[in-house]
């Protein structure tokens, strides 16, 4: 027998949430001082309008064809969410990513965070970015910690609103490794300034939270596993 996906998805959500009020109470701190942002890469369209329906307003998404084609194709009136583009900003998309979002976490370096500066401005559009951190030798894309700052401070100059950092950790066992990644995260955010620390998706939410974390992306852990493995902001 099939599983309504719909039910599936309230079920994990229901789950979550309790689990997220338990975690964020061990360290002093409450859920709503949590946002979730639901990563619905490879997933399908049906995967936004679940989690529009269980009352998400923060989606995420990697690639702008997939994004594209999959807010096209949701019934229109549908209730205003809002979209956070995740993946590696080519500045020739840069365009058509404010297009298409209402927020970019991963401006990891001038030539991307200028292009999206012109592009805003030229659409009168306001677009808030997030710095997109490097914290694991796993990782391709994002700005090292100690030039972060000083990337920020010239897109400002640029008018881009940076609104704080986002950060993937290093995929470990290691939980030394892990909390040390995201105090290094926290720490720059700190420098950086802004209201927003995006750290932590399905595997290490938790050790985020206790890290400080005011927004965690998660896919898998709503939606269930991806069609594509497990590809991160590839
Ligand atoms: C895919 C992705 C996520 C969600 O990953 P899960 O492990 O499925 O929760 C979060 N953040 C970024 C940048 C991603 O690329």
């Amino acid at each position: 027998m099939e599983l309504e996906p719909e039910r599936t998805v309230r079920e994990r959500y229901a789950a979550f949430l309790h689990e997220l009020s338990e975690v964020a109470g061990q360290f002093g701190r409450t859920s709503s001082e949590v946002t979730i942002l639901a990563v619905t890469k490879a997933q399908p369209t049906e995967a936004i309008a679940a989690a529009i329906d269980l009352g998400l307003r923060d989606i995420g998404e990697n690639y702008l064809q997939e994004a594209r084609r999959k807010f096209a194709a949701l019934r229109t009136g549908m209730t205003r969410f809002r979209k956070h583009f995740l993946g590696h900003v080519q500045t020739n998309k840069a365009k058509a990513i404010v297009e298409e979002f209402d927020m970019v976490q991963s401006v990891d370096r001038i030539d991307a965070g200028r292009a999206l500066a012109k592009a805003a401005r030229e659409s009168g559009k306001q677009l808030p970015v997030l710095i997109q951190l490097n914290i694991s030798p796993t990782q391709r894309f994002g700005a090292r910690p100690d030039e972060a700052e000083g990337l920020a401070d010239a897109l400002r100059a640029d008018g881009l609103a940076v609104e704080g950092v986002m950060a993937i950790g290093p995929v470990t066992d290691d939980a030394g490794e892990l909390s040390r990644a995201f105090e290094q995260a926290a720490k720059t955010f700190g420098r950086v300034g802004g209201s927003t620390l995006s750290l932590g998706m399905s595997a290490d939410w938790r050790q985020a939270v206790e890290s400080g974390s005011t927004m965690v992306r998660i896919g898998s852990a709503l939606f269930g596993a991806r069609d594509r493995a497990g590809e991160v902001n590839v």
